[in-house]
């Protein structure tokens, strides 16, 4: 019972936000739109009076020849052809409102998506529930809701029409508007009950319909397309998208066989009722109860009245369709961020240049939401402001966790990561990101053009195309310019016209300047040259770590496998297994003779024993301080 109450008050919730929604989006157009509606709705009944009152005048001034021609009938000629011209203007303009309402309705709604989404907790994206709930939003709520308010309107104007008619009916014969109902009430129920099911359904296969998704999109993408054709799996792909494909449609054909059923036994029940009513109607003007023009008025709203309730009837069952969708909308709406929330009480990103953080560890551990596994396990250190740090460790050791730690995230599962003895979880995520320049390795190129690559970096700054060029002429991006068609404004990327694809070492520089053009004290590279030749790889570091000119106090943290690189850190720290198992110099941890001077000596070996197996993937110069 109280669980029927909670849902009923979800229902009801959903439609109030429905409502709220429509007039918030533009409160014009719901105005001008329920205007319209109810004045459609008032309409018909005006119709069907001038043109019973007309044939009831014809009628009279037929049985008396004598008679002049009544002026009355002119008078209600005019009446007639005016409301047929309101209609059809009212008509035309009713559609031209709706579609452009449904737009400004569906964009609101795609923005109000869109913004979750970019807002919402990284861990989120995590949870396969939360991709169904947002492939339900995306993919039914986002056009459901304009549809309900479509739907709501035209329940408007049918229950207008249908109100003014009712009332004829009750005036005359008050039994036969139960009767009309009661034998529809099947109809309503068959509606409802399948509307339900639809929506039950569809939630229940979202994650069928993302695996459509993305079979139909891995087949058409340009990232998949290579080892499509050189693993000749296309059509295995597409044998698996044919399977989702007709499995979908069994589902959606058996319920739509069972709703025409239903329905169909439905409508023979409703079918006999009318003609009985119309045949009851015409014996009452035989007998002289009452007058053609009567007679005429009746038949018509009877009719009327039918029509309308069976439309009422599908509204209804959309209405509750539509609702129900919205009711999983405004969930997904209502997800509450807990990392990316506001802190109370904190300043938004200082504006200020900020020098850099003393940063620390205290007894940190960290295991991903819904995993048991600790990634990391009570980690502890310090680095100082302006040090150099490397992180090394095998796959898997947990580097990229501690940066996500760091960049705010995640937050710790236990143990405390401080700025300046300032608690991570104190600060706004805005005031602890204006700290921070990272990339990640899976870094995103943006089909947009190369200055704005860059410039997305410090989005504030976009438009200054000097910030851009320094940092590309710190980076070594500088070089590839004069090779690209349009310069800065070449587009990357080939999804659009003219747009130019980039090779993966040059796609990397592309997000390391990125990281180089933000203002951020402490810079965080995660695998930055694992993509670079070795020239690149050189120069890039060369500029970052030996010479520093430009930003001589920045704190520098990066990950990397390649020595070369990791031994020009100031300090280093090995990673295995969630804990730091050692930390110091290059010089430090190869007199220690542990896991770091084991993973250097089995780098350097094939080049300095050349009796050792050669190593295609990495190499070293042991020369190099
Ligand atoms: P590294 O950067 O050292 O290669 P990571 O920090 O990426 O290692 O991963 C450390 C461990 O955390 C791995 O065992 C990995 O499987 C696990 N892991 C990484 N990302 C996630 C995630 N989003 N959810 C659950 N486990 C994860």
């Amino acid at each position: 019972m109280r669980g029927k109450l909670h849902t009923l008050r979800t229902y009801g919730a959903a439609i109030a936000g429905l409502v709220r929604l429509a007039w918030q989006t533009s409160p014009a157009f719901f105005l001008l739109a329920v205007g319209l509606t109810l004045l459609l709705g008032l309409l018909p009944a005006a119709n069907i009076l001038l043109t019973s009152a007309l044939l009831q005048t014809l009628v009279e001034a037929v049985q008396t020849p004598a008679a002049a021609f009544p002026p009355r009938f002119l008078l209600l000629l005019g009446l007639l052809a005016a409301t047929h011209v309101l209609t059809q203007v009212a008509q035309q303009t009713n559609t031209v409102v709706h579609e452009l309402y449904r737009t400004r309705v569906t964009n609101d709604v795609q923005l109000r998506i869109s913004a979750k989404a970019a807002a919402i907790d990284l861990a989120y994206f995590e949870d396969p529930a939360f991709h169904n709930q947002m492939q339900t939003a995306v993919n039914e709520a986002a056009f459901r809701v304009p549809m309900f308010i479509d739907r709501l309107l035209v329940a408007g104007s049918t229950l207008t029409t249908f109100g003014s008619l009712t009332a004829i009916i009750l005036l005359w014969q008050p039994w036969i508007v139960p009767v009309l109902l009661g034998s529809s009430l099947g109809t309503l129920w068959i509606a409802t009950h399948f509307a339900s099911v639809r929506v039950r359904v569809l939630a229940e296969r979202a994650e069928t319909e993302r695996k459509k998704h993305y079979l139909s999109t891995l087949l058409a993408s340009d990232q998949a397309a290579k080892e499509i054709r050189l693993f000749g799996i296309g059509g295995w792909l597409l044998d698996s998208l044919r399977q989702v494909l007709d499995r979908t449609y069994r589902q959606d054909r058996r319920l739509a066989l069972r709703e025409l059923s239903y329905a169909g036994a439905a409508a023979l029940l409703l079918g006999a009722v009318q003609p009985a009513l119309i045949a009851f109607t015409a014996w009452q003007t035989f007998a002289g109860l009452i007058t053609i023009g009567q007679f005429s008025l009746y038949t018509q709203s009877i009719i009327q009245l039918e029509a309308g309730w069976t439309q009422l009837m599908f509204i209804q069952s959309g209405l509750h369709e539509n609702t129900l969708f919205a009711m999983q909308l405004f969930q997904f709406l209502a997800l509450e961020s807990q990392v990316e929330a506001q802190r109370d009480g904190r300043a938004a990103a200082p504006c200020a240049r900020l020098s850099p953080p003393r940063i620390e560890f205290r007894h940190v551990s960290f295991a991903y939401p819904g995993t048991e596994q600790r990634v990391l396990d009570d980690i502890s250190f310090t680095i100082e402001p302006g040090e150099a740090i490397a992180l090394v460790g095998t796959n898997g050791a947990g580097k990229t966790t501690l940066i996500k730690l760091l960049a705010g995230l995640y937050e710790p599962t236990a143990g405390s990561i401080c700025l300046d003895g300032v608690d991570l979880r104190a600060l706004d995520r805005a005031e602890l990101r204006a700290y921070l320049s990272v990339i990640f390795q899976d870094f995103t190129i943006y089909h947009l053009s190369l200055r704005e690559n860059i410039g997305v970096g410090q989005i504030e700054e976009i438009e200054r195309i000097e910030r851009i060029e320094a940092a590309a002429r710190r980076s070594g991006l500088e070089q590839l310019i004069p090779t690209l068609p349009h310069g800065y404004a070449t587009v990357l990327g080939r999804y659009w016209d003219h747009g130019h694809e980039l090779s993966g070492g040059q796609r990397q520089l592309v997000a390391l300047t990125r990281a180089l053009v933000r203002d951020a004290p402490v810079l965080i590279l995660d695998e930055p040259s694992a993509a670079l030749d070795i020239h690149a790889e050189q120069r890039f570091f060369k500029q970052l770590l030996d010479e520093r000119a430009e930003q001589p106090e920045r704190t520098i943290i990066f990950i990397s496998h390649r020595f070369t690189t990791v031994r020009r850190a100031q300090r280093i720290f090995v990673l295995t297994q969630g804990r730091i198992a050692e930390q110091g110099s290059h010089e430090e941890l190869m007199a220690l003779s542990g896991y770091y001077a084991e993973m250097f000596n089995l780098q350097a070996a094939p080049y300095t024993n050349p009796a050792s197996e050669p190593r295609n993937t990495v190499e070293i110069d042991t020369s190099q301080p």
